[in-house]
């Protein structure tokens, strides 16, 4: 059976009515199975899928269908206009994240030049932190780590297409893996922080990320708390933390910065009006 591109999309957007993107996933589905551009479904809506096209593209939409994340789909997300290999064990890079990464490239600014900057990202997933960093700045020195095995073998993968030789990738919980020698001018992290409870949890692409990833104790703040006691000592002096955290976190997480012993606290705010990272500096 022969199906034309146009038919195979009316067809998927009728599978997908719970989708809320419906026809871009459809789209992207089939752009994936071809391995075209959009522009090329509209240049060309007559033209026929083979066997095998139709096929693939059919279990493609099986998966939409039951939930599963286009990024899990096609095995990519775009970050930093980077493009970001993505699994089941890694957390989907979000839009917003990208603002952790200005900040961080902003702050470079402030940071001493006379030797070497030493930069770490913790929980580092598929890697988009400190790849879009690297990209940036060539001459950083900078290490990732994650305590998942499978998350860091992307990251590598990662690294390795994009052709990124700064940063070291390492298996650790936090910093318990690394040399203790190592002080940091930057720490950055986008730590999990959604409340073991949260009805987030169990909706949309949420549920197929790896949980290690998202959820952080009964009050979503377990991780950042290690986080930021933590960096305090791995820090130089004068050196920053940069760190993302939950929609309704701000409130809770300046005292907890505050007490820790930081001492220029700051929030950045994402399109929404959210404040979405944490900004704090280890006193001189
Ligand atoms: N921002 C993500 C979400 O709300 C969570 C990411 C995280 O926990 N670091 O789905």
């Amino acid at each position: 059976m022969s199906i034309s591109i146009k038919l195979a999309l009316q067809q998927a957007i009728e599978q997908l009515e719970n989708s809320p993107s419906t026809s871009l996933d459809a789209e992207v589905l089939l752009c994936h199975v071809l391995q075209e551009s959009r522009s090329y479904l509209f240049t060309w809506p007559e033209r026929l899928l083979d066997h095998q096209q139709y096929t693939s593209y059919r279990s493609l939409l099986n998966r939409r269908a039951a939930g599963a994340p286009i990024a899990y789909i096609v095995g990519e997300r775009e970050f930093w206009s980077l493009p970001f290999k993505v699994n089941q064990h890694t957390l989907i890079p979000r839009p917003e994240t990208e603002l952790l990464v200005e900040s961080a490239l902003q702050l470079g600014s402030y940071l001493s030049s006379q030797q070497a900057i030493n930069v770490i990202d913790l929980g580092t997933g598929s890697g988009c932190i400190a790849l879009s960093v690297a990209r940036e700045k060539p001459d950083w020195q900078i290490q990732a780590t994650d305590c998942s095995a499978e998350a860091l073998q992307v990251a590598r993968y990662n690294a390795d297409r994009l052709g990124i030789g700064n940063v070291e990738f390492i298996q650790s919980n936090w910093f318990d893996a690394l040399d203790t020698a190592t002080q940091f001018d930057l720490v950055l992290a986008n730590p999990p922080y959604i409340a073991e409870d949260a009805p987030h949890l169990y909706q949309g692409d949420v549920r197929f990320e790896p949980q290690s990833a998202l959820v952080a104790g009964k009050d979503g703040l377990n991780a950042i708390r290690i986080l930021v006691n933590e960096s305090l000592l791995r820090l130089k002096k004068n050196g920053w933390i940069i760190f993302e955290l939950g929609y309704d976190q701000a409130d809770r997480v300046i005292d907890l910065v505050y007490n820790a012993g930081y001492n220029y606290i700051l929030f950045k705010k994402d399109l929404a009006g959210i404040k979405r990272h944490c900004i704090a500096h280890r006193p001189g």
